[in-house]
């Protein structure tokens, strides 16, 4: 009887067989679609694929053994707290160690205006929850995390690009951006100005004040998302946008590429009243952050040399893009051009005129090396002569290795350009959609 009551609502309403539940989602489903490209990277994790597709932290460097015995210790001595519900908001010792953190890089934050969100992807979730109605505008670099842009399109909001180039989002395209409609309608800029996902640039130093002076101009919230910023090659730290301008930045943390993504605790900082409204978006998803998490973290920060971790993940970071570097030097056919990043994950190359990196992908999976293809990281489809290649996670051996068969893929491509034209290379590409795999 039941079966056949949702036939009659299927076919009244255009419910697939697949599916029975079609008919019932809510519009803003309608962009959450699975990447075509997801199912590749179920090839691509194979162990003869060398993959500079994954955004995965090098865990090996962690000393696990210390880590197994402060997580055995905790539950001993702190499990009824540390097993319990705590705030939303998350645990006091932990927003006060996470502030001591920023002062880093130049802010000075009050505890209480920290949020602990399940990893920094939470808090852009909560973020553009609280202020995107369907239909808002975000302004975001050209390209942008592809985390990030999945987010917007779940709470429909629309993306509107704004150029990068060398040193950053261009301060120049911002203002022309904001003076268009779209731009009139935008809720906040969204960037990563340090070691930046996709991209593997840093906002120059000159450009912060004067990206922060167009906001205030123009009544832009800024969102600033740095996961990476303690990653600097050379242990250099940049002056966050939020330090030179605590009422109108919101600022994103995350202890997943300085201690491990598994644990999934990140942050915000926010102003006042904001803050206030992200505690309850929070609570209405999650109740409260676990505290049992949190409490690894904070013990961690508490009795751990975790400087000195951060400077053995940052070492081995610049020992692999240095390998990377050197490969891309050594193998890419001319015509192909790489960003040099000072710290982070990713280099993002562009490859020659009328190549698409998407459609080139099944093929260099068969030659078992995987990359993300650009159109991933635009909410435009642009990027389709742009790929992201991570270094932080295989060996420098294996990556040397992967851009070697990456370039052979590459001059193969190029060789059945020049005997074809391109439209035979686009013929295999399709409508992209970004995937949390290739994050
Ligand atoms: N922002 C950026 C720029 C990222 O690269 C990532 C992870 N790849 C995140 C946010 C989310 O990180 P997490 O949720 O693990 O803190």
């Amino acid at each position: 009887m039941t079966t056949r009551r949702s036939d009659l609502s299927q076919r009244d309403q255009g419910g697939s067989n697949l599916d029975p539940h079609t008919v019932r989602y809510a519009a803003r489903t309608i962009g959450m679609t699975a990447s075509e490209i997801r199912a590749l990277f179920a090839v691509a994790s194979r162990p003869e694929v060398v993959s500079l597709a994954g955004g995965m932290p090098h865990l090996a460097a962690l000393p696990l053994d210390v880590i197994a015995a402060e997580v055995g210790q905790l539950v001993a001595s702190d499990g009824l707290t540390a097993l319990q519900y705590g705030s939303a908001q998350g645990i006091p010792e932990l927003r006060e160690q996470i502030c001591e953190l920023m002062a880093l890089e130049g802010i000075q934050a009050h505890p209480d205006d920290v949020v602990v969100t399940v990893g920094s992807q939470m808090a852009l979730d909560i973020v553009t929850r609280i202020f995107c109605d369907p239909g808002d505008v975000i302004i975001a670099e050209a390209p942008s995390y592809v985390g990030a842009l999945g987010t917007f399109t779940a709470y429909q909001a629309k993306v509107v690009h704004v150029e990068m180039d060398a040193h950053g989002l261009v301060p120049e395209a911002l203002r022309a951006a904001l003076r268009t409609e779209a731009g009139r309608r935008a809720k906040f800029l969204y960037t990563i100005p340090n070691f930046h996902n996709p991209a593997g640039v840093t906002l120059a130093i000159e450009r912060r004040q004067e990206i922060l002076e167009i906001c205030e101009q123009f009544g832009l919230l800024v969102v600033e998302d740095n996961p990476y910023g303690l990653l600097g090659f050379r242990g250099q730290h940049y002056p966050a946008l939020r330090s030179a301008e605590p009422e109108n930045v919101v600022y994103l943390g995350s202890f997943s590429k300085t201690f491990a993504p598994g644990l999934r605790v990140g942050w915000a900082l926010a102003p006042h009243g904001v803050r206030e409204k992200l505690v309850l978006a929070a609570e209405s998803a999650i109740l409260c952050p676990p505290a049992f998490t949190q409490s690894v973290v904070s013990r961690y920060l508490a009795t751990h040399d975790w400087m000195g971790q951060i400077k053995a993940y940052r070492e081995a970071y610049r020992e692999r893009c240095e390998a990377m570097l050197a490969s891309l030097d050594h193998y890419l056919p001319d015509g192909c051009t790489w960003t040099t990043p000072e710290g982070g994950f990713y280099v993002w190359v562009t490859v020659p005129e009328g190549m698409d990196t998407k459609a080139m992908l099944p093929r260099a999976i068969t030659e078992r090396v995987a990359y993300v293809p650009g159109t991933a990281f635009y909410a435009d489809s642009f990027g389709s002569r742009q790929l992201r290649l991570s270094y932080c996670y295989p060996t420098p051996e294996r990556i040397k290795e992967g851009v070697r068969r990456l370039a052979s893929v590459i001059a193969g491509e190029l060789d059945l350009l020049h005997t074809f034209g391109s439209v035979h290379l686009r013929s295999l590409s399709g409508p992209q959609s970004p995937s949390p795999d290739t994050a």
